[in-house]
């Protein structure tokens, strides 16, 4: 039977009934081979150590990092005639100090993803602002509160739409066209009823494009004050 290759003190789970050389308690939990022969981790001097499981691997290695006296918790694992690690002993202190340190990195993590989420707001703000900018130099007769819905609704995070490509995010001439053709088509023409009836897609596109294109027409001349009102 190998022992585990790692370095440091062994403490054992054993598989039988084992009882301390020294004391002579037992059945021992947990035990330390000395020359060849189980000891309690009392006789053993490990006794104020506290177990700490396998799982969270920070953990581990600072209470590790913390503890002046550590030991490593195995047991063999018959099937795969293997030791496997089952945890740690650290000093209490050491877990302590090793937990307040997780709980210190999980609030500084947790206060980075704050400040990211307000970062990406202000950038998500500022970017539907331009392209509602952008709408009202191409479609001057297209309200305001229109143009700003358009490009919310364009640039929502994760939405894969049109403001979100990189073109959209570009703002190139066609992205914005293309969002604002979007809306006239739900909004001011009976393509979503057209295609709740059953018209497939491109027939419906076809019997639309002359009521878009008289809506954009609309928005195109009414800030050149030709078509106003
Ligand atoms: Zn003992």
């Amino acid at each position: 039977m190998t022992l585990p290759p790692l370095t440091g003190l062994l403490v054992f789970q054993p598989l039988k009934r084992r009882y301390c050389a020294e004391c002579r308690r037992g059945p021992l939990p947990l035990l330390v081979l000395e020359d060849g022969a189980p000891r309690c981790l009392d006789c053993a001097d490990l006794g104020h150590l506290v177990f700490l499981p396998s799982g969270d691997t920070a953990l581990t290695r600072r209470a590790r990092e913390e503890s002046t006296l550590s030991a490593v918790v195995v047991r063999f694992n018959q099937r795969k005639s293997r030791y496997e690690r089952q945890g740690v002993l650290v000093e209490e202190e050491a877990l302590a100090r090793a937990e307040l340190r997780c709980l210190a990195d999980a609030e500084a993590r947790r206060r980075r993803r704050v400040r990211d989420a307000r970062r990406r707001a202000a950038q998500d703000a500022l970017f539907a602002q331009t392209f509602a900018t952008e709408i009202r130099r191409l479609f001057p007769g297209c309200p305001a509160d229109r143009a700003r819905a358009v490009a919310l609704h364009a640039s929502e995070r994760g939405s894969g739409r049109v403001g979100r490509s990189a073109a959209g995010r570009a703002l190139t001439e066609s992205a914005v066209t293309a969002a604002v053709v979007a809306s006239v088509r739900h909004l001011d023409t009976p393509y979503d009823r057209l295609l709740m009836s059953g018209v497939p897609r491109h027939e419906a596109r076809r019997r639309i494009a002359a009521a878009v294109a008289t809506v954009l027409r609309g928005w195109t001349e009414a800030g050149l004050g030709s078509a106003a009102g």
